[in-house]
């Protein structure tokens, strides 16, 4: 058996970044940004009203008060995406819209709140310090300014600040296109009915939901028989149409597990016998320049594969770094028995994570944890992390990673 980390080492080797690309911000959410982005302009572009209300001269309105308004007189209305084309003089204000161009001569906006319009003029009740509700131009970002550095992984926000300096595209590794292959006699597809001895294709169906989840494409490539030919035939439509690919079945010590026998033909597979439970068969090579995993068949492996190994790899191939590539575990408490893990491997018991009352994550058991039941699987949102030769009882602290 091999580490976890010393697997992962294998997979990262063969997931090198893809060539960065430039994409419509449409297409940028998720993805990590490729080159340094600095602002071309002052953001905002020019000094506007933060408020609704009266443009004014703050000494005009220094001694206000409701007994006591300041008269001013109103010298026209200003609204956002307008031109200032008056300038506001002693004893005038001028009406103004949030996000309105603040006009020469004024130094202050008093808000609407405190005014009250009569005819031409306007009373205003409080006094507004100079620049009170003025943005000023340059406020958030100015000219010149670094904004984002290449590696950032681009939020919504980071899309709204790009589109705000005039950014259409922008340079990004793009995500990978993920082919999904199931292996076995014993598959059928979702919805068929079942023959004695079959079962329903789960993994495709789940591995397919993870890479959208994860933002990758996610190419549905079937189930293939153990016939040598038919795997073969898929395998070939999957390096041909995807970055990488993931089959999920054949992988441990069966008969009739034809995809070795085709991948070692393909590839240069790596065959691992890795250090956790569930997930302990993996395999990984590439056929070409495209990454193949090879996840075991049983539905609870194959996720815990998922996201212990394959999502990693594919995170690299989207250019995270290396060092946030997997899940960091965070600290809990556990509010059930968790078990014991055995004297070799490292145990990932499916638990439901939740903020106890003191703000510390707690976690118990999803349910049974044999890698055949997918129900515990499906309910849990975090895998807690059992280094071998552990037992957690309720009340001890765990690491566990957070999914999703
Ligand atoms: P294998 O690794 O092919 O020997 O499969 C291990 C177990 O996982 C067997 O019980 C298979 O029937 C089951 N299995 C394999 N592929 C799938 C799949 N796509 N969906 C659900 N179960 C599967
Ligand atoms: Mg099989």
């Amino acid at each position: 058996m091999i580490s976890l980390e010393e697997a992962r080492d294998r997979v990262y080797a063969g997931c090198p970044p893809a060539e960065p690309v430039e994409v419509p911000l449409a297409d940028a959410l998720g993805r990590v940004l490729a080159e340094p982005v600095d602002s071309p302009e002052d953001i905002p572009p020019f000094a506007n009203s933060a408020m609704d209300g009266y443009a004014v001269h703050a000494a005009d309105v220094a001694g206000a008060t409701a007994e006591h308004p300041a008269r001013l007189t109103v010298i026209g209305t200003l609204a956002a995406g307008q031109a200032p084309s008056l300038t506001v003089g002693p004893g005038e204000a001028l009406r103004i819209m949030t996000g309105a161009p603040f006009p020469p001569g004024a130094d202050a906006v008093a808000i609407v709140e405190t005014t009250r319009v009569d005819g031409g003029t306007v009373e205003i009740s409080e006094p507004a310090a100079p620049g009170a509700h003025v943005r000023p131009s340059g406020q958030d970002l100015a000219a010149g300014q670094a904004v984002f550095l290449p590696g950032t992984i681009l939020s919504p926000g980071h899309l709204g600040v790009l589109a705000s300096i005039g950014r259409g595209k922008v340079a990004v590794v793009p995500a990978p296109v993920v082919g999904v292959l199931s292996t076995g006699d014993e598959l059928v597809e979702a919805g068929a009915p079942l023959q004695p001895g079959q079962i329903r294709d789960s993994n495709r169906t789940t591995l397919l939901g993870l890479l959208r989840r994860d933002g990758y494409g996610a190419v549905d490539l079937g189930i293939a028989r153990d016939v040598e030919a038919d795997i073969r035939e898929r395998i070939a439509d999957g390096v041909g149409r995807c970055d990488a690919v993931l089959t999920s079945g054949g992988v441990s010590m069966g008969d009739y597990d034809y995809i070795k026998k085709i991948l070692d033909e393909l590839a240069d597979m790596a065959w691992m016998q890795v250090a956790i439970r569930p997930a302990k068969p993996f395999a990984f090579g590439r056929i070409g320049d495209t990454p193949v995993f090879g996840l075991p068949g049983n539905p609870v492996s194959s996720m815990v594969s998922y996201e212990l190994l394959a999502r990693p790899g594919l995170r690299r191939l989207a250019g995270h770094p290396q060092e946030t590539a997997a899940r960091k575990p965070v600290r809990a408490v556990a509010e059930s028995d968790l078990g014991r893990s055995d004297g070799q491997r490292t145990t990932y018991a499916r638990v439901i994570a939740g903020a106890g009352a003191d703000g510390r994550i707690r976690v118990h058991s999803a349910g049974g944890q044999a890698s055949n039941l997918l129900w515990p699987m499906a309910l849990a949102n975090a895998l807690a992390v059992l280094p071998p030769g552990t037992t957690v009882a309720a009340g001890d602290e765990v690491d566990a990673l957070l999914l999703g």
